[in-house]
């Protein structure tokens, strides 16, 4: 988010000063951990319609912020394909009706397709007869995180924007509008930021990346789970991204056995080709998170702002935000933050409703 910002302000023509505690790569952030799917539809069956609509954006808008950036960034709109095993046909059942109910209230959300064997196999070649059907929601996206956060360094650097990495500071180090200082300060931290907003937690994500030379997948596929909807997410030159777990915990040891288990074999009894993959990385990161799993943006003066609280849709919605945050400054309007229901709050005050 503080990447996205910091380029949008400097092409404004600002001068920039960007300050993370981790370095170029992103490592601390949950931006370099992350699947980086744009879901709106299927991410409909566990959050508000707000958020739904801010996915749809950033399906629009992240093409064109991609176009502005200095190195190519893999971006896909090959939608989403659901999955489930036998047992599993129940949960199916109730997460296509949730997203039916979603598609009622928002129209504008692309109609799901039922997809029964010769339909599967003609959509996923790769999955040969494993599955008897399975559910395909068409226009969602996914990018490749990585390559983003590289592509957002090299432009931001090439716009000339002063970089200080390996320190961790707080908004109190800053004194913005006063002499030798910022005219104003953007705290997009992530969870770093919980000092400063204590109703911040973490959600505790863990994921494997994988190298599989012998699977092609079109696009992200979703396993039906008991307990965490599990993807495989799709990269470029046989990379995968397996993911994720979904814990209410601030912890960022090590992935545990039972979840880098359960993970490995879901993507297994996907792809018996999953088998001879290598293990490349697993990884575990928190979602930032407020107590309604909502983002917000917050003034904290005059003159700074916290952007917080993307959780598990940080790609999904970063274009939304990035441009609420724009209007206001722009023009001191909200009309952005009403329409994807963000809440805007002001030294406690509510200002939008989310
Ligand atoms: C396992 C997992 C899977 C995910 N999958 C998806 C997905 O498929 N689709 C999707 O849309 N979203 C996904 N997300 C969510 C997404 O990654 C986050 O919502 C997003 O990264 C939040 O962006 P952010 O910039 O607010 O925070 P972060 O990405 O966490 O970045 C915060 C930055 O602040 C820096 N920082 C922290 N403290 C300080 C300090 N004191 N001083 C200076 N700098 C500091 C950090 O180093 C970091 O660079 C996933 C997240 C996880 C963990």
């Amino acid at each position: 988010m503080g990447r996205l910002l910091a380029l949008a302000l400097a092409r404004q023509g600002h001068s920039i000063s960007l300050h993370d505690a981790q370095g170029p790569d992103g490592a601390g952030a949950a931006a370099r951990v992350a699947a980086a799917m744009l879901a709106p539809l299927a991410e409909s069956a566990i959050t508000e319609p707000g958020v739904v609509r801010m996915g749809q954006h950033g399906l629009t808008r992240w093409p064109e912020l991609l176009a502005e950036l200095d190195a190519p960034v893999y971006f896909q709109q090959n939608g989403t394909l659901i999955l489930w095993h036998r047992q599993d046909a129940g949960d199916a059942r109730r997460f296509c009706g949730l997203l039916e109910k979603n598609r009622r209230i928002n129209p504008e959300l692309p109609a799901l397709q039922h997809l029964a064997d010769q339909e599967l196999q003609t959509a996923e070649p790769a999955l040969q007869q494993r599955f008897a059907s399975g559910v395909y929601l068409p226009d969602e996206g996914q990018l490749d995180n990585r390559q983003l956060l590289a592509a957002l360094h090299r432009t931001l650097e090439r716009l000339g924007v002063a970089m200080h990495w390996h320190r961790a500071i707080e908004l109190s180090d800053f004194k913005p509008g006063q002499a030798g200082e910022p005219d104003f300060v953007f705290d997009c931290r992530g969870l770093g930021a919980r000092g400063q907003w204590p109703a911040l937690r973490g959600v505790r994500g863990e994921v494997v990346r994988l190298h599989a030379p012998e699977v092609t997948l079109q696009r992200p596929t979703r396993l039906i789970h008991p307990r965490y909807p599990i993807y495989i997410a799709p990269k470029q030159e046989h990379l995968f991204v397996i993911g994720a777990t979904e814990i209410e915990s601030d912890d960022m040891s090590p992935a545990s056995v039972r979840s880098t288990l359960e993970l490995l074999s879901a993507a297994y009894t996907v792809h018996p080709g999953f088998a001879e993959a290598r293990i490349l990385e697993i990884a575990t990161q928190c979602r930032p998170t407020l107590p309604d799993n909502l983002p917000a943006v917050r003034w904290t003066s005059e003159r700074s702002m916290e952007v917080n609280g993307l959780y598990r849709h940080g790609f999904m919605i970063a274009p939304a935000m990035l441009d609420i945050v724009l209007q206001m400054l722009d023009t001191g309007d909200c009309e952005l933050a009403r329409r994807f229901d963000v809440a805007v709050e002001q030294a406690g005050l509510q200002l939008t409703q989310a």
